[in-house]
């Protein structure tokens, strides 16, 4: 896609994004997975907030959770890869060990509006953290090489959020218009919501159409047959 995206540009406030525009601890980072663990992963963790505490997100919570487990099959990883925290202060972000924390405000206030929170984990789940050991044997990289190579993660997030939505009859178009409410915000630097609406439609458009042959073709199959591996490019 013909996107040109500055080479300085962050994404700090990116909603579902990682914060990669600290400083990179190329002096610690050994290698191109821990460079980019760190600038994918590193963020300071939000404050974990105990569910006992919070009933009401407790149940939206577990309401996801149903949706999580639909995703997690959905990439072709171990169900209990992906398990969700709740979170204060973020709105959704990974760790580099899959946990994924939610966060409380953006929870209760999209309780009634499912596809924006199931979008969200989708996105999260889409990082596969544990897959970054892919890189484990490239050579490390600059600055500018690492912000691609953590930009191009992002678009498989949101790719697969798309599809994932897709796969589950939902619309995309609640998250993207997230997105794009969270980009007339205050702070506009982060990743170009029009870039992401471009991205995850994509998803959306070719999984939809994948689904709607499988229903019409194998209805009675459809409902019993694994929908694996939707994550891989
Ligand atoms: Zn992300």
């Amino acid at each position: 896609m013909g996107y040109k995206i500055s080479p300085g540009m962050t994404s700090q406030l990116n909603p579902f994004g990682p914060d990669w525009s600290g400083p990179v601890k190329g002096t610690e980072a050994t290698s191109v997975a821990e460079q980019v663990e760190d600038s994918l992963f590193g963020k300071k963790k939000p404050p974990l907030l105990d569910e006992d505490d919070f009933p009401d997100a407790a149940e939206v919570l577990a309401k996801l959770e149903k949706y999580r487990r639909k995703l997690v099959h959905m990439i072709g990883d171990p169900e209990d890869e992906y398990m969700l925290q709740l979170a204060d202060g973020t709105i959704a972000m990974i760790d580099k060990n899959g946990m994924i924390m939610v966060g409380i405000r953006f929870l209760m206030k999209f309780k009634d509006n499912f596809p924006v929170l199931v979008g969200a984990i989708g996105h999260e789940i889409g990082h596969r953290p544990r897959r970054w050991a892919e890189y484990k044997k490239a050579k490390p990289l600059n600055m500018t090489e690492l912000q691609k190579l953590c930009r191009y993660e992002e678009t498989r997030a949101d790719l697969f959020a798309g599809r994932a939505l897709a796969e589950l009859g939902m619309s995309c178009e609640p998250m993207i218009r997230f997105l794009k409410d969270m980009e007339e915000g205050p702070h506009p630097e982060y990743f170009p919501a029009k870039m992401r609406a471009d991205v995850i439609r994509t998803g959306y458009k070719e999984q939809a159409s994948k689904v709607k042959i499988r229903k019409n073709l194998w209805p009675e199959l459809d409902k019993l047959a694994p929908k694996s591996h939707i994550g891989d490019f």
